[in-house]
């Protein structure tokens, strides 16, 4: 049993030297994660992802507001109680420990270290690999998927209640990161551990996450379950942060109650809005189909970019002087120059006031 909570959680970094100025890298955070939830922390670089699970981790201090587990404060959990196996991104691993040793530790110290071989095992199935034949090996020899199965090896060779990953797989080969993913999933629903997981990459995300927590600027903009945030996006930084290929964003201003997108034409408001103000339109690329001569807006194709895996075709048009993403199905034949006709789906349009970025519904 096992449950996260932050409340009013705020970090910031001072420069000793006094010469910085400070950074506030977590602002007022507040979240709840439920015991065998998987939870997985996305957002740009530098949005305060891996500081947030340095806090929950007890490895730093917040300098504002109160961490939980089982709704006990942090602090008040002896260290070796915590019950925490961590992955980080570098992956910190003993220069002088062969990975045997650094995978046994924990054991070992608890006089069980015939524990070890089942969870190297449950790592080889996670990973997807041999891992035995690393045991005998000390960092320096290793490379960095592998330091990376020996850290995943290392954070599962306990008594485990609570998973903090920071960007785990990214040193493994594409083939063997999907199937890291899928086992993970599958280890954690079986164990029932609850999983902290730290990435910017949105695929990466889709596939750990039963909730996901978009972070910007060390706060949470929206959280919720991938599709959810996808398409019904809070705001125009989740509405681009969200979706392959990146939503298309078009400046329009109100007129006549209506959002008036010059050349793009008009269109009616969720809600109404005061003539005169800045809107931005959202259309993502599967919303705008390519239909026969004076069916749709002309334009003039710029690239075309097939994305063979994903089963689509990605193509760049000029739309008078603007860039527009469509995506076509992979059959479909487009040259570079070519004129076609843009028709766009209206209806699953989304609108953001120009300021503040908030959606208007
Ligand atoms: P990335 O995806 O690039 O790893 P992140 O979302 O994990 O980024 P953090 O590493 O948490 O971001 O950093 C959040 C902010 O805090 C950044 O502006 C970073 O420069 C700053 N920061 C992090 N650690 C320190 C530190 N020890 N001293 C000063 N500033 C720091």
């Amino acid at each position: 049993m096992r449950t996260i909570t932050l409340k009013n959680v705020s970090k910031t970094f001072y420069d000793k030297s006094r010469k910085l100025t400070p950074v506030l890298a977590i602002k007022d955070f507040n979240l709840h994660i439920a015991d065998g939830e998987a939870v997985v922390l996305l957002g740009p670089s530098g949005c305060g992802k891996t500081t947030l699970l340095r806090l929950i981790a007890g490895l730093d201090q917040p300098d504002k507001g109160e961490i939980f587990y089982n709704n006990i404060p942090l602090d008040d959990i002896a260290i070796e109680d915590r019950g925490i196996g961590m992955v980080f991104q570098n992956y910190v691993l003993i220069p002088h420990w062969e990975s045997r040793k650094t995978v046994g530790f924990f054991l070992r110290l608890r006089d069980r270290e015939e524990e070890v071989p089942a969870h190297v095992n449950t790592v080889a199935n996670i990973t997807g690999v041999d891992i035995e034949s690393l045991m005998g090996r000390f960092p320096r020899h290793l490379s960095g998927g592998e330091k990376q199965r020996v850290s995943i090896a290392r954070a599962f060779a306990r008594d485990l209640e609570l998973l903090l990953f920071d960007e785990p797989f990214a040193n493994l080969d594409a083939k063997f990161r999907a199937q890291a993913r899928v086992e993970l999933k599958r280890l954690i629903q079986e164990f029932n551990v609850t999983l902290i997981y730290v990435t910017h990459d949105q695929v990466e995300a889709m596939s750990v996450a039963d909730r996901i927590v978009v972070i910007n600027a060390g706060r949470i903009v929206q959280s919720g379950p991938y599709q959810a945030l996808h398409d019904d996006p809070d705001s125009l930084f989740v509405a681009e942060f969200l979706g392959t290929p990146t939503i298309n964003a078009f400046w329009g201003r109100v007129s006549d109650g209506e959002w008036d997108g010059s050349y793009m034409g008009r269109a009616a408001l969720p809600r109404p809005r005061p003539n005169g103000s800045d809107v931005i339109v959202g259309i993502r690329p599967e919303h705008i189909k390519i239909g026969s001569a004076g069916s749709g807006i002309p334009a003039t194709i710029d690239r075309v970019i097939p994305f063979y895996a994903e089963k689509y075709t990605l193509l760049e048009v000029w739309l008078r002087k603007r860039r527009w993403r469509v995506q076509v199905p992979l059959d479909e034949r487009y040259e570079p120059g070519e004129t076609v006709h843009c028709q766009l789906a209206w209806k699953r349009a989304l609108f953001f006031d120009a300021d503040s970025g908030d959606r208007i519904r």
